[in-house]
């Protein structure tokens, strides 16, 4: 489903820690940059993150890209699979384990859903490093529905040894 011509601002979390991360970002970029009825608009800096959870596994590579887009939510949550299936992430997958590529949708214009399948904002946004600081290399002003602008977030949260990596 598209929404006609309303183009609106979306935001994808892209991160990586197996084969090549750094690489594999700049894949998944080139693939955000195809999506049809998207256009990739920024692209933050590379950071190096320590990983969440319990599993030992090595350091990933993160990165928020800006979007505009006529997609519905579901949609572009869909598109963004299928770009993970196309980079051979594997599914089923242990949460929070290591992977090739994984990518968010953190955020569609002003939607806010709680569902099974979809949640907007995505429920990480607010207390994640890497995702807050790459979302603030490319838009600090922005306001996230219920939980205000992206650089007052970004200066809130724990920052757990992230490096910026450039590019
Ligand atoms: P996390 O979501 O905590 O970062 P994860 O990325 O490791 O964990 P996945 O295994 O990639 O989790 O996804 C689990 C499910 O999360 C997906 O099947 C998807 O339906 C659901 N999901 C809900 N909201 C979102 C969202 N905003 N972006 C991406 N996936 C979402
Ligand atoms: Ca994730
Ligand atoms: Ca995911």
């Amino acid at each position: 489903m598209t929404t006609g011509n309303r183009w609106r601002p979306a935001y994808v979390a892209l991160g990586s820690n197996l084969d090549d991360p750094g690489a594999r970002i700049v894949e998944a970029f080139g693939h955000l940059c195809r999506l049809p009825g998207c256009r990739l608009i920024a692209q933050s800096r590379c950071w190096r993150s320590t990983p969440l959870g319990p599993v030992e596994q090595p350091p990933f590579v993160n990165a928020v890209a800006g979007l505009l887009t006529v997609l519905s939510p579901a949609d572009l949550l869909g598109s963004l699979q299928d770009i993970e299936a196309t980079m051979g992430r594997a599914r089923p997958i242990v949460r929070w384990g290591p992977r090739r590529i994984d990518l968010d949708l953190l955020l569609l214009g002003s939607e806010q859903l709680v569902g099974p399948g979809l949640t907007l904002p995505h429920p990480g946004l607010p207390v994640r490093d890497f995702v807050l600081y790459p979302l603030a290399d490319i838009a600090p002003e922005l306001w996230v529905p219920g939980l205000g602008r992206v650089r007052h977030l970004a200066a809130g949260v724990d920052n757990r040894g992230l490096v910026a990596l450039g590019g």
